[in-house]
């Protein structure tokens, strides 16, 4: 089975109370193309860097089995930057600064050989870019979106209009309040699902995560993290996990979208304990099925009561 994904390519710079690093890999597609690889493969990346996008972040997609044919290189322009900042509260974050340099004028285009792609993932990206990917290629089986507060506010009526065209939003709980104007969350996602989506993801950070459909809700724990490093790319992550997991399985079944959920929240934990991707350089197949084991004994009890 294959998944396309298409989303921004970056080079990051990232502070935590834990440390501080500058121009390093990053990007929504990138995450998501990451994670999603360990369970799909080929993943076939669409996106655009700049001349300094280095070659060892190629080497590094490539390592991940990842197609990158559709990554246009712009070689005198600069890749997407962008800047964040955390506190101890690592649930927020500040963006320092967006910059979003060959993203100005990209136009994604679709190669032929991916426009009938079963699954697609949506990164992060301006939402008039994410309906462009969609209106090349032939009906997907699942599209699952993700959007920011840089969209919810800049482009608003834009990203209304995507809304409509996907089968799955994953958004964080503040988007999710912001795109609604709703505090409580299932009263948001059930707003989003009247905006287009007919599953919605709430992303809670360490708090977990929550799909929502027409009949269930369903509630995932996050793993319980001692070292966290670097929040960044975990929603994106997330996504990867989730989508990777249903492209494997070629499953859209209720049961199936819950495993899918508790895959995302696996290569998310995996994703910030280390800075940028450098933890998926060195993970394993084994250490994901261990931590998705694990999840399932995190929420287990014995609902009998000893007499
Ligand atoms: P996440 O932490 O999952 O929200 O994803 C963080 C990644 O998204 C970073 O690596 C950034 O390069 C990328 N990113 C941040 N802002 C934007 C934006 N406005 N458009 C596209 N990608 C972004």
């Amino acid at each position: 089975m294959s998944l396309l994904v298409v989303g921004s390519l970056g080079i990051d710079t990232i502070e935590t109370p834990f440390g501080r690093v500058e121009n390093v890999l990053g990007g929504s597609a990138t995450y998501i193309a990451v994670a999603a690889s360990y369970f799909v493969t080929p993943v076939r990346l669409v996106g655009v860097v700049g001349g300094d996008f280095k070659k060892e972040y190629f080497d590094f997609l490539e390592s991940r089995e990842i197609d990158v044919d559709g990554v246009q290189i712009v070689k005198e322009g600069k890749t997407f930057r962008w800047g964040g900042r955390y506190q101890y509260d690592l649930n927020a974050r500040d963006t320092l600064f967006t910059e979003l340099n060959v993203f100005e004028h990209f136009d994604p285009v679709i190669p032929e050989e991916f426009k009938k792609t079963k699954y697609v993932c949506l990164g992060n990206i301006d939402p008039v870019l994410q309906r462009r990917v969609l209106e090349q290629i032939d009906k997907p089986r699942l599209v699952v979106g993700d959007t920011m507060n840089f969209w919810i506010k800049g482009k608003n009526a834009d990203l209304r209009q995507t809304l409509k065209l996907l089968d799955v939003l994953v958004v964080n709980d503040a988007e999710a309040r912001q795109l609604t104007n709703e505090p409580n969350l299932i009263k948001a996602a059930k707003a989003i699902m009247k905006m287009g989506p007919r599953i919605v993801i709430v992303k809670k950070g360490e708090h977990g995560a929550m799909l929502v459909t027409e009949g269930t809700i369903f509630s995932a724990p996050a793993y319980p993290l001692e070292n966290i490093n670097d929040p960044t790319g975990a929603g994106d992550a997330f996504a990867g996990g989730f989508i990777g997991w249903i492209a494997r399985m070629d499953d859209i079944s209720e049961e199936c979208l819950k495993r899918a959920v508790i895959h995302g929240s696996t290569l998310a934990s995996f994703c910030v304990e280390r800075f940028s991707l450098e933890r998926f350089k060195e993970l394993s197949y084994l250490e994901i099925l261990d931590r998705f084991r694990e999840f399932r004994e995190l929420s287990k009890f014995d609902e009998e009561i000893p007499v």
